[in-house]
């Protein structure tokens, strides 16, 4: 326990909330940096975190106390600079990049011990049969909590109680939660192929130096990426690091955490949005006392205050979930690197489709690479081909072309399994009204609302709005006019139920597979081939491992072409590539199909020929020759308020502003895609930089003078992925 009986000295302590940085405050003397405290903030009491030395922008006499006495463990000093690394990346406040590190505040006092009962001192005399049942297992097994014994010995609680009270089982105190166990190193993996072996050792001699650097692990799916990353994970651990793989949409890992605990022996310590309040508090505790050698999760597990981390990997690095679009606003790749440059060990970077940023760095010589070019055993990549949607259509009102409608019939005549990819949830992207053709339209945003058949709604994909179907045609009072336009996976659902009436199909969204053990559940089933076609977005494009599956069509490769923001095509060959992965993972030779309305399109093209390359090559020069990231850098300033008037005086202010260095642009104000989102109207700036300007110093100069109103907002997004 500190000594809080000295005199308290002046520090700066920085407490979890969205002000301007770290105050001064009295801290007990003996309360180092990193410490937890109790600050008093206007008339509450707010945590905090004992940050460094004082700013001295306050006069020692005048400064409040903290009180000392949290029992946990220090912020330690690398998760601190990391703190005010990002903040200061990405212009935010470091306290709303604090709140971060500290989202689990239960996890911040110990847990109250866990009161176990063993056999004894008495001995009953007449037992009943259920309390027979009770004392073997006892006899057989550890001790256990009263539920537990209960439920292990097939009796109701009241049993075990009542032999406690008779004095024939005794309490005994178990700390709360035991220690994740630490993996298996001994435990053999797989025969790992010579490419195999090579890239596995590159990445161990990383970890063994001990110092920073970033390899990326280039491989198409099904190459063996993960088996390679996992043996830096041992080499990693053998050294008594602790180790976070960062993955995209966790939720859907289940196959992932079965297979490191194949490896492993044991599983690692999960970190993602879907733990129950007390998983998330007894993880954030393993983590912070460094009990937890192998934290898997999503990007919100960077911030877990590791003592003694020692290797990050961040999977499909180039999905974008790894961007943070709201609050603060980070990419949890390049803040992975962030990290590890922070605490001098080793980031690896896997990826089938490496962004284009990863492969400028690798290029640069600041990112090693270790490559995968073949698939694992006797997998073949599978064939694409393509079918151009002018000459062979659907019929009016249908999505599948007759060449992808033979093409599903015969896999699952074959008994195999095939895959409907569109990339949209809902039924339809769009209801009018057939009568007056009013658009059914979010009141919050500048969107047309989705219809959710199966959950009898109309959704807005941008706010959360959610609504009822109207009865009738809010605009003319047509009644039953309404007429969805385009499709969505449930809408393609029902055409192939409509087509292929003997297939068992499961249709797989977000909203549809709600929690990580649904979509568990529609992995056994495939796997158990209990499903013939799956109808789904994105959700099924990751990871998973499907050895049936010999048959995916993409109903409309298209899709994310339309818009064509800076990443449009790469985000495209990125997706359908990794769709595309998902056909024939094992014996079974796979192929996919393309349905497509400008098939000319150098992306699918690049699909179909296999010249990943070339399209590459093209996306950089396009990029070099527009200053585009990762030739420049780009920053987006988002303005918003509750009235377009209060937005265009803000702007023309930040307009009249605008700084004028060298090497840096400005575009804008103009209207945000979204021109009103969550009910706020929007205008963009976009500023380019070139490489060598410090974009950062350059954007603080030109809004430190800016002191909005209340309720107008300017949102900075460096480094944006989205542009709406
Ligand atoms: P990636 O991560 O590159 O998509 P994975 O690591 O998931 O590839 O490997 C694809 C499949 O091949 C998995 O089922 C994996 O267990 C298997 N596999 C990869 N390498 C080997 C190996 N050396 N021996 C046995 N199975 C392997
Ligand atoms: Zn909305």
């Amino acid at each position: 326990m500190p000594d809080t009986e000295s005199p308290a000295r002046p520090a700066a302590v920085l407490l979890p909330l969205p002000l301007a940085g770290a105050y001064d405050y009295l801290v007990p003397a003996g309360v180092r940096p990193g410490e937890l405290v109790l600050a008093p903030l206007g008339r509450s009491i707010s945590l905090g975190v004992v940050w460094g030395a004082a700013t001295g922008e306050v006069d020692a006499a005048k400064l409040k106390a903290v009180e000392a006495g949290i029992d946990c463990p220090p912020l330690p000093p690398e998760t601190r600079t990391f703190v005010d690394r990002i903040a200061d990346y990405t212009l935010t406040p470091p306290g709303a990049v604090l709140r971060m590190c500290l989202s689990t505040s239960a996890a911040l006092e110990p847990p109250p011990p866990k009161i176990a009962y063993a056999l004894g001192p008495a001995v009953p005399e007449r037992l009943t049969a259920a309390r027979r049942r009770v004392i073997d297992v006892l006899q057989d097994g550890p001790p256990r909590s009263v539920a537990d014994i209960a439920e292990a010995a097939g009796v109701g609680t009241g049993v075990v109680r009542g032999l406690i009270d008779a004095g024939a089982l005794t309490a005994i105190e178990l700390p709360a939660h035991a220690p994740p166990p630490l993996p298996d190193l001994a435990r053999p993996g797989p025969d790992l192929s010579k490419a195999q072996r090579e890239a596995a050792a590159a990445l161990q001699a990383r970890v063994d130096e001990g110092a920073f650097s970033v390899t990326l692990i280039d491989g198409v799916t099904g190459s063996g990426k993960t088996e390679v990353y996992f043996e830096a994970i041992a080499a990693a651990v053998a050294k008594g690091r602790q180790v976070l793989v960062l993955l995209p949409e966790i939720a859907l890992s289940a196959q992932w955490l079965t297979r490191f605990e194949a490896r492993f022996g044991v599983a690692p310590t999960e970190w993602h949005s879907d733990l129950r309040s007390t998983e998330r508090r007894r993880n954030w505790r393993h983590v912070a006392t460094g009990a937890a050698h192998v934290v898997v999760g999503a990007r919100s597990a960077l911030f877990l205050p590791y003592p003694r981390l020692g290797l990050i990997v961040v999977d499909e690095e180039h999905d974008a979930s790894f961007k943070q679009e709201d609050g603060v606003r980070y990419h949890a790749r390049d803040m992975a690197v962030l990290r590890a440059q922070i605490g001098g060990f080793p980031a690896v970077l896997a990826s089938a489709t490496p962004s284009l940023e990863t492969r400028f760095n690798v290029e640069r010589g600041r990112y090693r690479a270790v490559h995968l070019p073949n698939r694992h055993g006797a997998a073949e990549l599978p064939q694409i081909r393509m079918i151009d949607l002018r000459r062979e259509p659907p019929a009016r009102g249908r999505w599948l072309s007759p060449p992808l409608t033979a093409a599903v019939q015969e896999t699952l005549a074959a008994g195999e399994q095939a895959l409907l990819f569109l990339n949209r949830r809902g039924y339809a992207p769009l209801t009018l009204c057939g009568a007056c053709g009013h658009r059914l339209q979010c009141p919050n945003c500048s969107t047309w609302l989705v219809e959710h058949r199966f959950a009898g709604q109309l959704r807005c994909h941008h706010c959360g709005h959610e609504t009822r179907p109207p009865p009738a045609c809010p605009a003319c009072g047509a009644e039953g006019r309404f007429k969805p336009c385009g499709p969505g996976i449930e809408r393609l659902a029902e055409e192939a139920a409509a087509l292929f009436p003997e297939a068992r199909i499961a249709t797989a969204a977000s909203d549809l597979l709600v929690g990580p053990r649904a979509a568990e559940e529609l992995v056994r089933k495939v796997l158990d081939r209990e499903i013939d076609l799956l109808v789904g977005t994105q959700v099924l494009a990751k990871g998973h491992h499907f050895p049936m599956l010999t048959l995916v069509g993409v109903v409309d490769a298209d899709l994310g072409l339309a818009g064509g923001d800076l990443r449009a095509a790469e985000r495209t060959y990125q997706l359908l590539s990794q769709v595309a992965g998902r056909a024939g993972r094992a014996e079974h030779p796979g192929r996919v199909l393309l349905q497509s309305y400008m098939p000319e399109a150098p992306v699918l093209q690049a699909l179909v020929t296999g010249d990943v390359d070339g399209f590459i090559a093209g996306e950089m020069a396009a990029r070099r020759e527009a200053g585009m990231p990762p030739y420049g850098r780009l920053a987006a300033l988002i303005v918003s308020g509750k009235t377009p008037e209060l937005v265009g005086a803000l702007t023309r202010e930040l307009a009249r502003t605008a700084p004028n260095d060298q090497g840096l642009e400005v575009w804008g104000p103009a209207p945000a895609p979204l021109t009103l989102l969550r009910g706020r109207h929007r205008q963009r700036f976009l500023v380019k930089a070139d490489r060598g300007v410090r974009l950062q110093a350059a954007l603080r100069r030109w809004l430190a003078p800016i002191k909005p109103r209340a309720d107008l907002r300017i949102e900075v997004d460096v480094d944006p992925h989205s542009f709406l």
